[in-house]
C-alpha cells in the first residue's frame, strides 16, 4: 500500500467509528475517538478507551496520562505524530468504567483494521485491557518491558508486542512511573528485534509465527 492509500484506508475507518453504534458505549458518548497518526509509522501505542478529555476532543491521550505518554515518547526522541495511537475501544466507558468482554469484542474489527492498514512492526500496549489483546494470559507486573509475537487475528501478524504498564497507573505510583521509563528506554531494542524478524521471515519465506 502507498503512503495515501494507508492514510484513506485509516480515515475510511475513523469516519466510520465516529458514526458506530454498534456497542452501547455510543449512546453515552460525547465523541467517538478512532486514534490518530502517521500512516507510515513502525510503531503503534495501543491504551484501553478514552478518557474525559479524549471524549471531549475526539482525540487519543490528551489527558494527564497523554501527557505522560508524550514525555515518554520524547525520551526516545519521538513525536506523537511520528507513531500511531489508538485504544481498544473508541469510546468512552461511562465514569471511566473497565471496558466490558462484548464492547471489546464490538469494537476489535476496527483496531484490526487499522492495524492490517498499518502493518506496525511493534505493538506497544498501555495497560491490562490492551495487553489481554495481543498477550492473552500474560499479567501486567510479570510481562511489561518484555516483547511477544502477536497472533495474526488481531490484524498485526507480523508484529511483536511490547509491554507498559498504563500511563495512568505511572501517575498513581511512582514506582510504577519510574519503571515506565526504565521499560521505554527499551522500546528501541525491541524496534530493532522486530525488525530483524521481519527481515530473516521475509528471506527465509516464512510466515512469520511463532
Ligand atoms: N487512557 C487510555 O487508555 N486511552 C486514552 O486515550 C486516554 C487515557
Ligand atoms: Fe462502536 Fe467501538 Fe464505540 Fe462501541 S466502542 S460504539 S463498537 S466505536
Amino acid at each position: 500500500m502507498t503512503h495515501a492509500e494507508r492514510r484513506a484506508a485509516l480515515e475510511a475507518v475513523a469516519t466510520e467509528v465516529r458514526s458506530c453504534t454498534r456497542c452501547r458505549l455510543h449512546e453515552t458518548r460525547t465523541q467517538a475517538v478512532p486514534g490518530e497518526g502517521s500512516p507510515d509509522t513502525e510503531v503503534v501505542f495501543v491504551g484501553e478507551g478514552p478518557g474525559f478529555h479524549e471524549d471531549r476532543q475526539g482525540r487519543p491521550f490528551v489527558g494527564r496520562a497523554g501527557e505522560l505518554l508524550t514525555r515518554f515518547l520524547a525520551t526516545l526522541g519521538w513525536r506523537r505524530d511520528e507513531v500511531f495511537i489508538t485504544n481498544v475501544v473508541k469510546c468512552r466507558p461511562p465514569e471511566n468504567r473497565d471496558p466490558e468482554p462484548d464492547e471489546v469484542a464490538a469494537c476489535a474489527p476496527y483496531l484490526r483494521r487499522q492495524l492490517e492498514v498499518l502493518d506496525p512492526a511493534l505493538v506497544v500496549t498501555l495497560g491490562r485491557h490492551s495487553l489481554g489483546r495481543f498477550m492473552p494470559g500474560e499479567r501486567i507486573s510479570q510481562a511489561h518491558g518484555t516483547v511477544r509475537p502477536v497472533d495474526p487475528e488481531t490484524g498485526a501478524g507480523r508484529a511483536l508486542a511490547f509491554a507498559l504498564y498504563h500511563p495512568a497507573a505511572a501517575l498513581r505510583s511512582t514506582e510504577v512511573e519510574r519503571q515506565s521509563y526504565e521499560d521505554v528506554a527499551s522500546i528501541p531494542t525491541a524496534l530493532l528485534d522486530a525488525r530483524n524478524r521481519r527481515a530473516s521471515a521475509l528471506a527465509s519465506g516464512e510466515p512469520i509465527r511463532s
